[in-house]
């Protein structure tokens, strides 16, 4: 008969060769992820190159409006808040690229928050940075 103590030691014993398994076990998974990780990094930088990101310079160093400028580039005061919100918020657009080419496929009303008068005002601003065609009249 073992003594409520030779229990205790022999639970603890049983309990840290036990934790000392899965610390192993989880650092050999973690090794795993990380080796297919850095294989999948690899493929996706082969496969996916960067996307070009920048904005443009007029003759004077001055900020100028291309298709390559991340979306902050329309952040207030370029576009009022609701519209830019509606932009930031609503989609997964990373550069001005992208909000033309919803724009021409006539999306941008799909997104939360933006309404047509919202649509707009970025359409407006894409047209006046020379991004989009002007409006025949
Ligand atoms: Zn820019």
């Amino acid at each position: 008969m073992t003594s409520p103590s030779e229990a205790v030691r022999l639970i603890t014993a049983r309990l840290t060769a036990f934790e000392s398994t899965l610390l192993n076990r989880i650092g050999t998974v973690e090794r795993k992820l990380e080796t297919r990780l850095a294989a999948i990094e690899t493929v996706l930088r082969e496969h996916a190159p960067e996307r070009d990101l920048g904005c443009g310079q007029g003759p004077d160093g001055e900020h100028v409006l291309t298709s390559t400028c991340p979306l902050t580039c329309l952040q207030p005061p370029v576009l009022p808040a609701r519209p830019y919100n509606a932009l930031v918020s609503g989609c997964c657009f990373s550069v001005i690229g992208d909000v033309i080419t919803a724009s021409q496929a006539g999306e941008l009303t799909e997104l939360r928050n933006m309404g047509p008068i919202s649509a707009e005002r970025v359409e407006s601003v894409l047209r006046t940075a020379g991004l989009l065609p002007r409006v025949e009249s």
